[in-house]
Protein backbone atom coordinates (compact mmCIF):
# COMPACT_ATOMS: atom_id res chain seq x y z
CA UNK A 1 0.00 0.00 0.00
CA UNK A 2 1.89 3.95 -0.80
CA UNK A 3 0.68 6.63 1.28
CA UNK A 4 -0.43 9.04 -1.10
CA UNK A 5 1.51 10.35 -3.64
CA UNK A 6 5.04 9.95 -1.50
CA UNK A 7 5.42 7.12 -3.34
CA UNK A 8 6.43 5.60 -0.03
CA UNK A 9 5.23 2.26 1.92
CA UNK A 10 2.99 2.87 4.64
CA UNK A 11 4.75 1.56 7.97
CA UNK A 12 2.83 -0.84 10.27
CA UNK A 13 4.25 -1.66 13.86
CA UNK A 14 3.41 -4.82 16.45
CA UNK A 15 4.18 -4.12 19.69
CA UNK A 16 4.05 -7.20 22.01
CA UNK A 17 3.72 -7.81 25.66
CA UNK A 18 2.35 -9.34 28.86
CA UNK A 19 0.58 -6.06 29.62
CA UNK A 20 -0.03 -7.11 32.97
CA UNK A 21 -1.56 -4.14 33.15
CA UNK A 22 -0.88 -2.10 30.26
CA UNK A 23 0.71 1.25 30.90
CA UNK A 24 1.84 5.10 29.98
CA UNK A 25 5.33 3.72 29.90
CA UNK A 26 4.16 1.51 27.09
CA UNK A 27 1.83 4.59 24.88
CA UNK A 28 3.84 7.26 25.36
CA UNK A 29 6.70 6.28 23.78
CA UNK A 30 5.17 4.76 20.93
CA UNK A 31 2.86 8.12 20.47
CA UNK A 32 6.20 9.79 20.16
CA UNK A 33 7.87 7.28 17.88
CA UNK A 34 4.97 7.25 15.64
CA UNK A 35 5.70 11.32 15.36
CA UNK A 36 9.63 10.53 14.52
CA UNK A 37 9.34 7.42 12.06
CA UNK A 38 5.58 8.41 10.86
CA UNK A 39 4.09 5.36 11.81
CA UNK A 40 0.71 5.02 11.18
CA UNK A 41 -0.64 2.23 12.65
CA UNK A 42 0.52 0.39 15.62
CA UNK A 43 -0.86 -2.98 17.01
CA UNK A 44 -0.86 -4.08 20.40
CA UNK A 45 -0.37 -8.26 20.81
CA UNK A 46 -1.08 -8.98 24.43
CA UNK A 47 0.56 -12.62 24.97
CA UNK A 48 0.59 -15.68 26.59
CA UNK A 49 3.31 -16.31 29.24
CA UNK A 50 5.62 -19.62 29.12
CA UNK A 51 4.24 -22.44 31.70
CA UNK A 52 7.83 -21.91 33.90
CA UNK A 53 7.81 -18.31 34.05
CA UNK A 54 6.41 -16.26 36.69
CA UNK A 55 2.24 -16.30 35.31
CA UNK A 56 0.17 -12.87 35.04
CA UNK A 57 -1.86 -12.02 37.90
CA UNK A 58 -4.65 -10.54 35.43
CA UNK A 59 -6.32 -13.32 33.19
CA UNK A 60 -6.02 -13.14 29.36
CA UNK A 61 -9.17 -11.85 29.36
CA UNK A 62 -8.44 -9.19 31.47
CA UNK A 63 -5.49 -8.48 29.70
CA UNK A 64 -7.12 -7.97 26.37
CA UNK A 65 -9.18 -5.77 27.72
CA UNK A 66 -7.27 -3.44 29.44
CA UNK A 67 -5.22 -2.91 26.22
CA UNK A 68 -8.47 -2.28 24.36
CA UNK A 69 -9.47 0.43 26.73
CA UNK A 70 -6.07 2.20 26.78
CA UNK A 71 -6.39 2.61 22.86
CA UNK A 72 -9.99 3.10 22.69
CA UNK A 73 -10.78 6.26 20.38
CA UNK A 74 -6.72 6.54 19.56
CA UNK A 75 -6.59 6.01 15.51
CA UNK A 76 -2.54 5.15 16.37
CA UNK A 77 -3.42 1.97 18.03
CA UNK A 78 -5.74 -1.40 17.60
CA UNK A 79 -5.69 -4.80 19.63
CA UNK A 80 -5.28 -8.30 18.16
CA UNK A 81 -5.87 -11.18 20.33
CA UNK A 82 -4.35 -13.62 18.23
CA UNK A 83 -1.84 -15.05 20.63
CA UNK A 84 -4.37 -15.21 23.19
CA UNK A 85 -6.54 -17.59 21.76
CA UNK A 86 -3.85 -20.21 21.28
CA UNK A 87 -3.50 -22.55 24.68
CA UNK A 88 0.39 -22.61 23.88
CA UNK A 89 2.69 -20.47 24.67
CA UNK A 90 3.30 -16.99 22.29
CA UNK A 91 6.54 -17.60 20.05
CA UNK A 92 6.92 -13.93 18.23
CA UNK A 93 8.64 -15.06 15.28
CA UNK A 94 5.87 -17.30 14.48
CA UNK A 95 3.32 -14.63 15.14
CA UNK A 96 5.02 -11.82 13.07
CA UNK A 97 5.81 -14.74 9.93
CA UNK A 98 2.10 -15.22 10.08
CA UNK A 99 2.02 -11.50 10.19
CA UNK A 100 4.32 -11.32 7.15
CA UNK A 101 2.38 -13.91 5.58
CA UNK A 102 -1.06 -11.89 5.80
CA UNK A 103 0.21 -8.56 4.62
CA UNK A 104 2.51 -9.80 1.89
CA UNK A 105 6.25 -9.38 1.41
CA UNK A 106 6.03 -6.07 -0.01
CA UNK A 107 4.70 -3.99 3.73
CA UNK A 108 7.37 -2.71 5.81
CA UNK A 109 6.56 -4.19 9.40
CA UNK A 110 8.05 -3.08 12.28
CA UNK A 111 8.52 -4.99 15.40
CA UNK A 112 8.56 -2.95 18.82
CA UNK A 113 10.48 -3.87 22.11
CA UNK A 114 11.93 -1.90 25.23
CA UNK A 115 15.69 -1.93 25.53
CA UNK A 116 15.14 -4.36 28.35
CA UNK A 117 14.16 -7.18 25.82
CA UNK A 118 16.93 -6.18 23.26
CA UNK A 119 19.38 -6.73 25.88
CA UNK A 120 18.03 -10.65 26.58
CA UNK A 121 16.68 -11.01 22.49
CA UNK A 122 19.70 -14.12 22.27
CA UNK A 123 16.79 -16.54 24.52
CA UNK A 124 13.97 -15.47 22.47
CA UNK A 125 13.18 -19.04 20.17
CA UNK A 126 14.62 -17.96 16.80
CA UNK A 127 15.66 -14.27 17.51
CA UNK A 128 17.92 -14.69 14.81
CA UNK A 129 14.72 -15.08 12.19
CA UNK A 130 12.84 -11.65 13.21
CA UNK A 131 14.69 -9.68 11.23
CA UNK A 132 14.21 -12.24 8.04
CA UNK A 133 10.36 -10.47 8.74
CA UNK A 134 10.45 -7.44 10.40
CA UNK A 135 12.58 -4.62 11.56
CA UNK A 136 12.88 -4.16 14.94
CA UNK A 137 12.72 -1.23 16.51
CA UNK A 138 13.97 -0.38 20.35
CA UNK A 139 12.50 1.91 22.71
CA UNK A 140 15.57 3.49 25.39
CA UNK A 141 14.17 1.90 28.77
CA UNK A 142 15.44 3.57 31.89
CA UNK A 143 17.87 1.41 34.24
CA UNK A 144 19.22 -0.84 31.07
CA UNK A 145 22.21 -0.33 29.35
CA UNK A 146 22.77 0.63 25.46
CA UNK A 147 25.56 -2.01 25.08
CA UNK A 148 24.89 -5.56 24.91
CA UNK A 149 27.02 -8.23 26.90
CA UNK A 150 26.35 -11.13 24.43
CA UNK A 151 28.67 -10.72 21.21
CA UNK A 152 26.70 -12.90 19.15
CA UNK A 153 23.76 -10.48 19.55
CA UNK A 154 26.29 -7.47 19.66
CA UNK A 155 27.59 -8.60 15.78
CA UNK A 156 23.60 -9.16 14.83
CA UNK A 157 22.94 -6.29 16.21
CA UNK A 158 26.37 -4.47 14.42
CA UNK A 159 24.88 -5.65 10.94
CA UNK A 160 21.63 -4.38 11.32
CA UNK A 161 20.97 -0.90 13.02
CA UNK A 162 21.01 1.71 10.90
CA UNK A 163 20.09 5.53 11.77
CA UNK A 164 18.01 5.92 9.29
CA UNK A 165 15.06 6.14 9.75
CA UNK A 166 13.81 6.46 6.33
CA UNK A 167 14.94 2.85 5.47
CA UNK A 168 12.14 1.73 7.59
CA UNK A 169 9.86 2.27 4.94
CA UNK A 170 12.22 2.03 2.07
CA UNK A 171 12.59 -1.68 2.81
CA UNK A 172 10.03 -4.57 4.13
CA UNK A 173 11.98 -5.94 7.28
CA UNK A 174 15.63 -6.53 8.34
CA UNK A 175 16.75 -3.09 9.97
CA UNK A 176 17.38 -2.58 13.44
CA UNK A 177 16.23 0.96 15.20
CA UNK A 178 17.15 2.65 18.30
CA UNK A 179 14.12 5.28 18.87
CA UNK A 180 14.70 8.92 20.04
CA UNK A 181 11.97 8.42 22.38
CA UNK A 182 12.07 10.04 26.16
CA UNK A 183 12.37 7.51 28.92
CA UNK A 184 9.69 6.67 30.91
CA UNK A 185 10.54 5.08 34.36
CA UNK A 186 7.22 3.16 34.54
CA UNK A 187 7.01 -0.91 34.88
CA UNK A 188 3.85 -3.23 35.43
CA UNK A 189 6.20 -4.82 38.53
CA UNK A 190 6.44 -1.32 40.04
CA UNK A 191 1.96 -0.65 39.07
CA UNK A 192 1.14 -4.06 41.03
CA UNK A 193 3.40 -3.39 43.31
CA UNK A 194 2.10 0.05 43.97
CA UNK A 195 -1.49 -1.95 43.99
CA UNK A 196 -0.66 -4.06 46.54
CA UNK A 197 0.78 -1.81 49.04
CA UNK A 198 -2.47 0.64 48.46
CA UNK A 199 -0.65 2.91 46.83
CA UNK A 200 -1.65 5.47 44.62
CA UNK A 201 -1.04 4.83 40.57
CA UNK A 202 -3.04 7.27 38.20
CA UNK A 203 -0.02 8.90 37.00
CA UNK A 204 1.23 5.76 35.39
CA UNK A 205 -1.91 4.41 33.40
CA UNK A 206 -4.56 5.57 32.09
CA UNK A 207 -8.11 6.41 34.05
CA UNK A 208 -10.22 3.60 31.95
CA UNK A 209 -7.57 0.75 32.79
CA UNK A 210 -7.24 2.13 36.39
CA UNK A 211 -11.42 2.13 36.36
CA UNK A 212 -11.48 -1.35 35.26
CA UNK A 213 -8.86 -2.60 37.37
CA UNK A 214 -10.76 -1.22 40.49
CA UNK A 215 -14.08 -3.38 39.41
CA UNK A 216 -12.07 -6.31 38.13
CA UNK A 217 -10.75 -6.10 41.97
CA UNK A 218 -7.32 -6.85 40.24
CA UNK A 219 -3.62 -6.34 42.21
CA UNK A 220 -5.54 -6.52 45.26
CA UNK A 221 -3.77 -4.74 48.36
CA UNK A 222 -1.67 -7.05 50.23
CA UNK A 223 -2.40 -7.03 54.35
CA UNK A 224 0.26 -7.94 56.43
CA UNK A 225 -0.77 -8.78 60.07
P1 LIG B 1 6.71 -6.25 33.97
O1 LIG B 1 7.13 -5.15 34.92
O2 LIG B 1 5.54 -7.07 34.46
O3 LIG B 1 7.88 -7.12 33.54
P2 LIG B 1 6.66 -4.38 31.73
O4 LIG B 1 6.27 -3.08 32.33
O5 LIG B 1 8.11 -4.58 31.38
O6 LIG B 1 6.14 -5.58 32.64
P3 LIG B 1 5.70 -5.78 29.38
O7 LIG B 1 4.29 -5.98 29.04
O8 LIG B 1 6.49 -6.94 29.83
O9 LIG B 1 5.77 -4.57 30.46
O10 LIG B 1 6.48 -5.05 28.19
C1 LIG B 1 6.12 -5.11 26.83
C2 LIG B 1 7.17 -4.40 26.03
O11 LIG B 1 7.21 -3.01 26.41
C3 LIG B 1 8.60 -4.93 26.25
O12 LIG B 1 9.28 -4.94 25.01
C4 LIG B 1 9.21 -3.91 27.21
O13 LIG B 1 10.60 -3.83 27.03
C5 LIG B 1 8.52 -2.63 26.76
N1 LIG B 1 8.38 -1.66 27.85
C6 LIG B 1 7.68 -1.78 28.99
N2 LIG B 1 7.77 -0.69 29.76
C7 LIG B 1 8.57 0.18 29.09
C8 LIG B 1 9.07 1.51 29.37
N3 LIG B 1 8.76 2.14 30.51
N4 LIG B 1 9.86 2.08 28.43
C9 LIG B 1 10.19 1.43 27.28
N5 LIG B 1 9.76 0.18 26.96
C10 LIG B 1 8.97 -0.44 27.85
Amino acid sequence: MTLGNTGENELMALFGGTFDPIHYGHLRPVEQLACEIQLEKVILLPNNVPPHRPQPEASSAQRLKMAQLAVEGNPLFSVDSRELQRDTPSYTIETLETLRKERGTEQPLAFIIGQDSLLTLYKWYRWESLLDVCHLVVLARPGYARELDTPALQRWYDAHITEDAGQLRQRPQGCIYQANTPLLDISATEIRQRRHEGRDCSDLLPFSVERYIESQGLYREHFTS
